[in-house]
């Protein structure tokens, strides 16, 4: 039986700047404590304010909430005006893109998320030691999460 993954050769992908994973559509950008952290210290702002100005809590379960960015109304990224304004600091889900566990667990996920961005199976070659690194990452940095407030 092969248990090896299907990215056990590696993967390719290279960011084609389309900007389709930070607009046109409503998502969620998730926050890590490590993310609120680098956020908040590059607007030089406490948490609190932070999470007041640039995020918003989005219901996860009857019970809990987790905390993301906000999006403008046309659903772009609060932080995108033709670039990412705040690349150096972006979150671990935009620079873990796309070596997602619900994107790397099957070829047909995907190959189903190469349907909306150019950049997948393309360019780079990604090893399976740096794509299973993102993965360990996201697992140890959570989102934050809170009781949903009634
Ligand atoms: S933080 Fe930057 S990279 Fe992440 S979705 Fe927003 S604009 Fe895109």
């Amino acid at each position: 039986m092969n248990d090896q993954p299907f990215y056990a050769n590696g993967l390719r992908f290279s960011c084609t700047r389309c900007s389709s994973c930070c607009r046109h559509e409503s998502g969620f950008v998730y926050l890590s404590e490590n993310d609120l952290s680098r956020l908040a210290n590059e607007f030089k702002m406490d948490y609190t304010a932070f999470i007041e100005t640039w995020c918003r809590w989005i219901p996860f379960t009857q019970s809990r909430e987790r905390l993301s960015l906000k999006e403008k109304s046309n659903f772009d990224c609060i932080f995108w005006n033709d670039v990412c304004t705040v690349y150096n600091v972006r979150p671990l889900q935009c620079i873990s893109f796309p070596f997602w566990d619900h994107v790397i667990c099957s070829p047909k996920a995907w190959k189903a998320a190469g349907e909306d961005c150019p950049g997948i199976d393309n360019g780079e070659l990604h090893s399976r030691e740096k794509i299973e690194g993102f993965i360990r990452q996201m697992e140890e940095e959570p989102v934050i999460e809170r009781e949903a407030r009634k």
